[in-house]
């Protein structure tokens, strides 16, 4: 097999997050915001100012109860398998920089040192195309649909949407984008590509 750059995202691909932000947030705050508007910019669901919605967020993020949320078992055992196979791999998460404590405890805790060789925090509302591009990386692994596109425009030609997520509409995958449901596809489409 070649050896790979891959780019795989945090939350709700390794570990679910989503759901917990969202359910956390709704009950602090008195909001509505539904899991299929989630991940929208301008969504109003949010009932705040965006700098407002992202420390609320953010200090989601920090609280005890989000740090030791575990990530999904065959994530886990898929990235060791990575590894092992000699795959670079680099965590890219829209996570603040804020969090890089909570992510790096996480990784140590389930991923163990050394299995990532970077975690790159861009931030909310970013994209992620310019990290992808700057990795090198040949394969981008996302549940968000914008970061596969802006990855495209930037070079990445592995192209993984993963999931099954109420955000996405699955229904309209543009092309060169590949719709993997759970790790089990992740891993046999990177085998794909590995071999082109
Ligand atoms: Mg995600």
């Amino acid at each position: 097999m070649s050896k790979l750059v891959i780019a795989i995202d945090c939350d709700d691909v390794l570990l679910p997050s989503t759901y917990a932000i969202v359910d956390a947030y709704n009950r602090q705050y008195c909001a509505q915001v539904s899991y299929q508007r989630a991940h929208e910019s301008d969504n109003t669901e949010w009932s705040a100012p965006r700098a407002v919605v992202h420390s609320r967020i953010y200090a989601i993020q920090l609280t005890k109860e989000y740090a030791t949320i575990q990530p999904f078992s065959e994530a886990v055992v898929a990235v060791h398998r990575l590894a092992s196979a000699g795959y670079e791999l680099h965590m890219v998460t829209a996570r603040s920089g804020i969090l890089l404590e909570v992510t790096t405890a996480m990784v140590r805790n389930y991923f163990g040192k050394g299995v990532f060789t970077t975690l790159e925090h861009v931030g909310l509302d970013a994209t992620k195309g310019d990290v992808c591009k700057r990795l090198g990386a040949d394969v981008l692994i996302d549940d968000n649909l914008k970061h596969l596109t802006h990855a495209a425009e930037h070079g990445v030609g592995g192209l993984i949407w993963f999931g099954n997520y109420p955000w996405q509409d699955s229904k309209t995958i543009p092309a060169g984008i590949k719709h993997c449901a759970d790790w089990t596809s992740v891993m046999s489409e990177i085998e794909k590509h590995a071999n082109a």
